[in-house]
């Protein structure tokens, strides 16, 4: 956000050539010439949403969809440059609550998430992801006070938190140590937490309840739902069509259940918390909110759901 336009390129240009060297160290022939190397991006994965690393042309593969709770696209893998995505899809901000607003991609890109914007009066944090951030979705989240802070529940939201952290000063990206392989896009930005709660700024507390992944992490709002407390998800527990109802998956898109002692890891984990609604990551399927009784409807989803699977 410098107004120098002397340092800007400079910092610009060294970016790029620090990557073009990393690329030319592990991708050209000892002895190609540089000079006809193209400019590195950082390129996204079109399925999952996560940026890489700049590289001078697309990655060859991209992990997080290779592991099983993921996919590769079967008709190929594909990329494109967030250049791209801003050209095809816009974001709207929604107010979902007082000092809480929803940020979605319009049409769905990636998995199709959501990120909250949460307002404290210590500063507002960002809960989770999109892979879509341009001039418009900024302007507007200035106008509701920036980003102090940003916290992701797991890799497969971590999209371009880089940009975004850029984009509101560098601010920290809060990512349990434990999902550290899954960052594809390493930056000083990103702080890595050992252990299983960390505070955040507003009251706001993460908690690693594990499950989905060995790092996944909540976060509880206590002031939300009017003081009652409010609990972002993200995908564990998922909100499913039932608003009455969650549930606790190892793999979403292929349908892997997670196994009981998970499951009463991740209860044990939430029942301390003090909060009465949920939101979920999606309003692609359902309403993506539980507004009332959520701690209860989590004890009894997980009931059902360790019966179903140990019987
Ligand atoms: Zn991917
Ligand atoms: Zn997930």
């Amino acid at each position: 956000m410098g107004s120098d336009p002397t340092r800007r390129t400079f910092l610009r240009n060294s970016t790029v050539t620090a990557a073009a060297l990393t690329s030319l160290a592990s991708t050209r022939p000892a002895g190609a010439a540089a000079a006809d190397s193209p400019e590195a991006v950082p390129y996204v994965c079109v399925t999952c949403g996560s940026q890489f690393t700049e590289s001078s042309k697309p990655p060859d593969r991209c992990p997080v969809c290779e592991d099983e709770r993921q996919y590769v696209n079967p008709d190929g893998q594909e990329w494109q440059t967030l250049e791209q995505i801003q050209a095809t899809h816009k974001n709207t901000i929604k107010q979902e609550e007082e000092h809480l607003y929803s940020i979605n991609t319009v049409p769905k890109y990636s998995i199709g998430q959501r990120a909250f914007l949460i307002q404290t009066p210590q500063g507002n944090v960002l809960w989770d992801c999109v892979s879509l951030i341009d001039d418009a979705t900024i302007a507007r989240i200035k106008e509701l006070g920036g980003i102090a802070e940003i916290a992701i529940s797991h890799p497969h939201y971590y999209t371009t938190m880089v940009e975004w952290s850029r984009a509101f000063g560098n601010v920290p990206v809060h990512i349990h140590e434990a999902e550290r392989p899954w960052v594809m896009r390493p930056d000083p930005c990103i702080r890595f937490w050992k252990g299983e709660t960390l505070k955040l700024r507003g009251g706001l507390d993460l908690v690693r309840t594990g499950g989905h992944f060995e790092g996944y992490q909540v976060l509880h709002w206590p002031a939300g739902a009017g003081g009652l407390g409010a609990l972002m998800a993200g995908d564990q527990p998922q909100i499913c069509m039932d608003p009455k109802q969650v549930s606790f998956m190892y793999s979403y898109p292929n349908f892997i259940p997670l196994n009981a002692p998970a499951i009463r890891h991740v209860v044990e984990c939430l029942e301390p918390l003090a909060y009465d609604r949920i939101y979920g990551a999606f309003v692609v399927r359902g309403k993506g909110i539980i507004p009332t009784g959520g701690k209860e409807v989590v004890r009894r989803s997980a009931d059902r759901y360790l019966k179903a699977i140990q019987s």
